[in-house]
């Protein structure tokens, strides 16, 4: 059945377990899946239902907001709190029964004090900083951290660094892989070592991961597949006049006799301003736009009027040049950045095996 919506979001979650299988294969150990920042706009919720329900260990997110709503939503697996938690979110974090991630002696004291007066035994994986600088303990002294925190009561029960330059400059990649190797060895068995991330569980392998980008299928070449669409009908087709002009700026000007679709999506909804090269017609060709993206419109010309009921494909499951990749390109960003800007406004449809298995509207 044809979803009742001018404007839609589908996610394949068959692609999905396909994209998860594969990166399983390729790791020795654990994939987590990463879905902070609504799962890169996919939807963190029926996600993290879809991939608990299939057996997946524990999924990671960002932010105690992000865990929250997931909680809310009753997913009441094992999730990872990435990000480094701050003394003021340890209590909600042990209530909600997260495993958050610590890189400050200060953070598990608190985390360590708050579990007391709870009656909760507080766990968490420690962070080590191997070469970025952001968050984490500094590598040389993850084993003297790694003793204050378990003797504050904490149980440790991983331990992780992040990738600096994983898919850009691989000898560092090894400068830090080598210190997180020399971490396990001085922190020794007993906890669930987690160093890369999407590029580099796929350029160099590895054991344990948490896995992002590479989840959603925006890496190309590795056989993984983008497993979002937009798809949006008009609102109105009409046949444009010689000088008409469309849109702010008037940018557009007709030539006269062409046919216009307006289509209920724009930036608003995470169209990027400027870097839309085209839109999928009904009939599977590439129609340019004419004129400039608005907030909640896009206009495209067509090769002949279609009726209001036509389905247009604004971002395809690609790499072409409707996909989340090639428009990342053209903006001049990385795939992750048009991805987490995704709209949230626009119902979103999960399909298996082509049928709706959840809707969020
Ligand atoms: C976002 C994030 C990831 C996932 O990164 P990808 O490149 O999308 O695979 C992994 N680990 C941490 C700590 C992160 O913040």
């Amino acid at each position: 059945m044809e979803p009742p919506y001018r404007a839609w979001l589908e996610v394949d979650l068959g692609a999905l377990w396909a994209n998860y299988a594969l990166l399983s294969a390729r790791a020795k150990g654990e994939v987590i899946p990463v879905l902070k920042a609504e799962a890169y706009g996919h939807g963190a919720l029926p996600l993290a239902r879809f991939l608990l329900g299939r057996g997946v260990r524990r999924v990671a997110v960002a932010t105690l907001g992000e865990a929250r709503a997931l909680r809310r939503g009753g997913v009441g697996g094992e999730v990872l709190l990435l990000g480094s938690l701050h003394p003021l979110e340890a209590e909600e974090a042990l209530a909600l029964g997260l495993v958050p991630t610590l890189s400050t002696l200060e953070a598990a004291r608190a985390l360590a004090q708050r579990a007391r007066a709870l009656g909760l035994t507080p766990r968490a994986h420690l962070k080590v900083d191997t070469g970025m600088n952001r968050v984490g303990f500094p590598w040389r002294e993850a084993l003297a951290a790694l003793r204050a925190v378990e003797a504050l009561g904490v149980r440790v029960e991983g331990v992780y660094s992040h990738l600096a330059t994983a898919g850009e400059d691989p000898s560092f990649v090894e400068v830090q892989r080598a210190r997180f190797l020399e971490v396990q060895r001085a922190l020794g068995p007993g906890y669930l070592y987690h160093l890369e991330n999407s590029h580099g569980l796929l350029l160099h392998g590895g054991e344990n991961a948490r896995v992002g980008l590479a989840l959603y299928g925006l890496i190309p070449g590795f056989g993984l597949r983008p497993v979002l669409r937009l798809l949006a009908r008009p609102t109105l087709v009409k046949r444009l006049e010689r000088g008409a002009r469309v849109g702010y700026g008037g940018e557009y000007v007709a030539r006269g006799g062409e046919w216009l679709a307006t289509l209920p999506v724009g930036y608003a909804d995470g169209l990027p301003r400027g870097a839309v090269r085209g839109v999928k017609g009904p009939d599977g060709s590439l129609l340019p736009v004419a004129g400039r993206i608005s907030m909640d419109q896009t206009t495209v010309l067509l090769p002949a009027p279609v009726d209001l009921g036509a389905v247009f494909e604004v971002v395809g499951p690609d790499f072409g040049p409707t996909g989340l990749c090639a428009l990342a390109e053209a903006r001049g960003t990385i795939p992750y950045e048009v991805a987490v800007h995704l709209s949230r406004r626009l119902p979103r449809l999960y399909l298996l095996e082509g049928r709706v298995v959840e809707r969020v509207e």
